[in-house]
């Protein structure tokens, strides 16, 4: 199994845990940009950690060059020869046209960009309830998808933390921004023909099946 997957979404679509369910389905690596700047900020207390910690914090972009660049070294590791799941990128359309300029220079291109539908008003609520394992970054929410005790990991035990961008104010930004930077990308699509559409409010299991069916997997 093959396929070559952009997730598309405003935060808060869930696409982070629809994709992690579909790489433990398919082995397909889920490769969030989100998560490799908090790691990077996490580890690097240099300029660069210091500059992308506070663009995060502000729920601004990060600029597109250095996105690019973390992108391409993490397509060319060989967990990739089974494609891919980006969730978080492309943002913009330069970050889209730089995508599809890489996977033309290897002879691949896209198989779908998946785009979860979800109204703002929604976004927000999701977004100020997640909660995250800091140790093994599965995603709960104290609404939809509690954790079995208190606010304990299900799986490690250890307390459940919230993102810094996650707080109401910074969610509202990020949605604006999204309008703003990633609708463009999603007309990119649907002028290529690869645009496909998924309803992000009518329950993860759906959804997945959705996008499973999208990519042609099948259990048997
Ligand atoms: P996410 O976890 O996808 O919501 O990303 C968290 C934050 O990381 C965003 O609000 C941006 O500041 C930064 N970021 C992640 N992916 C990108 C991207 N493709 N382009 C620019 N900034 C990004």
């Amino acid at each position: 199994m093959m396929a070559y997957l952009v997730f598309l979404g405003p935060p808060g679509a869930g696409k982070g845990t629809y994709a992690k369910r579909i790489q433990e389905k398919t082995g397909i690596p889920h490769i969030s940009t989100g998560d490799i700047f908090r790691d990077i900020v996490k580890k690097e207390n240099d300029e660069l950690g210091k500059k992308i910690k506070e663009i995060m914090e502000k729920g601004e972009l990060v600029p597109d060059e250095l996105v690019n660049e973390v992108v391409k070294r993490r397509l060319s590791e060989k967990d990739c020869e089974k494609g891919f799941i980006l969730d978080g990128y492309p943002r913009t359309v330069a970050q889209a046209e730089f995508l599809d300029s890489f996977l033309e220079s290897q002879n691949k291109h896209l198989t779908a960009a998946v785009l979860f539908d979800v109204p703002e008003d929604v976004v927000v609520q999701r977004l100020t309830s997640r909660r995250i394992c800091p140790k093994c970054g599965r995603i709960y929410n104290m609404i939809s998808l509690p954790p079995k005790e208190d606010e304990l990991c299900d799986d490690c035990k250890v307390k459940l933390v919230q993102r810094d961008d996650d707080k109401e104010e910074t969610v509202r930004h990020r949605y604006k921004v999204y309008l703003e930077k990633t609708q463009p990308v999603i007309d990119y699509y649907g002028r290529k023909g690869i645009l496909k559409r998924v309803d992000g409010t009518i329950g993860i299991d759906n959804v997945v099946a959705e996008v499973l069916k999208i990519i042609g997997w099948s259990d048997k």
